[in-house]
């Protein structure tokens, strides 16, 4: 590598240290940039670098689960993050669970040993200025991006192009899904058998607008005052505007029949298909602050969805985060400004590990664009290349009339098997084959001439 080219990182938490350990390992002169102790968010309180704003957990550690599986994934790739979180665990069960304090003091230990790179406290409010500083930028400032930040990259993706909250819908895995209880239709007949709806009778309905207003919530922060927009309102508040607001609105049964009975039924909850594979389906319009095991019990109350598997719950909270499909190019550079990288939430991942593991890809990415090699994109049947395909919005059919929303790692994000595997045997297959994949793409790289922080 060009040992002249200087980086600018700019935030100092889980996607930045990994992006800076990369980019450092790969011998660029990397300056990273962390607005602690200067400024802290409403939620950031340790000056330490990598801060778990929430919880202690880094999910699980099972081989068979997929954050388990992104975890082994990291590790091949040298990821600082889990080193961190191995050396600060705490027994947790299945999970990863750490010390926090020892966590966050780990990952800065582990970053300022980098020779030629350099921690520097001070809030960036202009990315102009660190593009006529530096070579290369990566920005990965996170959820709560400050505010004077957060403005000047939406003068560079243009206001559309940044969102500043999550309205999220519960995800379930096709599989769990009675389509026995359901039918396959689009409203009026328009658009083929795109949706599969789960019909209510009236009884059934009136069950679930109680249970969704009885519900427990999920409290809004204090820096998170509740803006919704009225075309992505919170299924509950919906539920709280009249006994048949539901009905008229997100259940609504209009142009629908159902072919059972050959009647329009009293209302329906329509589900989405998720993913090309169509493995996962996303339940329309049903974005919700109740807590996960609300979610399971309202669900439930849905016939067709008695025994769904929720990959992935409805969260309403604030974010940062661009629409990186129309946004990024597939190398996290931003399409406008080819110099500047988007790393960890920013790009629409979310939790911790998944934040971690986009700074590696940022940091490699990054690395190949100054070595002057091209890489190949990581393999989708690994957690890092399934996660990568959403950002890119290759998933999601139709996307472009859907607003892109930010993902965990979750089984409905990775392509169907080509061969048949019996259900037992899939969560061994399935990480089999991501972490084989892994490693001949890591080799890929190493035959690039990168390298990777910790081997
Ligand atoms: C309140 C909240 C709670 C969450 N809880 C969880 C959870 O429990 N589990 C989970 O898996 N995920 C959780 N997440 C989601 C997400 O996984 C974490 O926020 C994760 O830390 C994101 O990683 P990141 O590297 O993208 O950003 P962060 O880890 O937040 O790092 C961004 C860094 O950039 C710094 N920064 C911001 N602006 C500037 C600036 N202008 N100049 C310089 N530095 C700047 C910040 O101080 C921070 O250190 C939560 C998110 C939020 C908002």
């Amino acid at each position: 590598m060009n040992p002249a080219k200087n980086v600018a990182v700019v935030g100092g938490g889980l996607a930045g240290c990994e992006a800076a350990s990369v980019l450092s390992k790969n011998g660029a002169s990397v300056t990273l940039f962390e607005m602690k102790p200067v400024r802290f968010s409403a939620a950031h309180k340790n000056p330490d670098l990598g801060e778990l704003v929430c919880s202690n957990s880094l999910k699980s550690a099972r081989a068979d689960r997929p954050q388990g599986v992104l975890k082994d994934e990291m590790r091949l790739l040298g990821s600082l993050v889990v080193d961190a979180a191995e050396r600060s665990a705490l027994p947790g069960g299945e999970a990863l669970v750490v010390d926090r304090a020892k966590f966050a003091a780990a990952l800065t230990k582990s970053i300022e040993a980098f020779e030629g790179l350099e921690v520097v406290r001070y809030e960036v409010t202009d990315l102009r200025e660190m593009l006529d500083g530096f070579d290369f930028v990566v920005l990965a400032t996170g959820p709560l991006t400050s505010d004077a930040l957060a403005a000047n990259l939406a003068g560079l993706t243009g206001e559309a192009g940044l969102h500043f909250y999550d309205a999220i819908s519960p995800i379930v895995s096709a599989a769990s899904v009675d389509f026995s209880r359901a039918f396959r239709a689009s409203r009026h007949g328009r658009g083929g058998d795109d949706y599969v709806n789960c019909p209510l009778s009236e009884d059934e309905y009136h069950a679930l607008r109680l249970a969704i207003l009885d519900a427990v919530k999920v409290e809004p922060r204090p820096f998170e005052e509740a803006r919704y927009f009225e075309a992505c309102l919170p299924i509950e508040i919906i539920a709280a505007r009249g006994e048949m607001a539901l009905a008229y609105g997100p259940l609504s049964p209009a142009g629908l029949r159902d072919p059972v009975t050959g009647r329009r039924p009293f209302c329906v909850l329509q589900l989405r298909l998720e993913n090309a594979e169509g493995s996962a389906f996303s339940l329309v319009a049903f974005q919700t602050r109740m807590t996960q095991g609300e979610q399971q019990r309202a669900l439930k109350m849905v016939p067709a969805l008695r025994n769904a598997e929720i990959l992935r719950y409805g969260s309403i909270h604030r974010n940062t985060f661009v629409d990186a499909p129309a946004q990024l190019s597939a190398d996290l550079s931003l399409r406008k400004e080819p110099r500047l990288f988007l790393a960890g939430v920013l790009t629409g991942v979310e939790g911790y590990c998944e934040s971690a593991a986009s700074g590696i890809l940022a940091g490699l990415f990054a690395a190949a664009r100054i070595r002057g090699v091209a890489i190949p994109q990581p393999p989708p049947t690994a957690c890092l290349g399934a996660l990568h395909r959403h950002v890119k919005g290759d998933l999601v059919p139709g996307r472009k009339k859907r607003p892109y929303q930010p993902m965990n790692m979750n089984r409905g994000l990775f392509p169907e098997f080509q061969e048949r595997v019996p259900k037992a045997k899939a969560p061994e297959v399935l990480h089999q084959r991501a972490l084989g994949d892994m490693k001949e793409w890591i080799e890929s790289l190493r035959g690039a001439g990168l390298l990777l922080p910790i081997r």
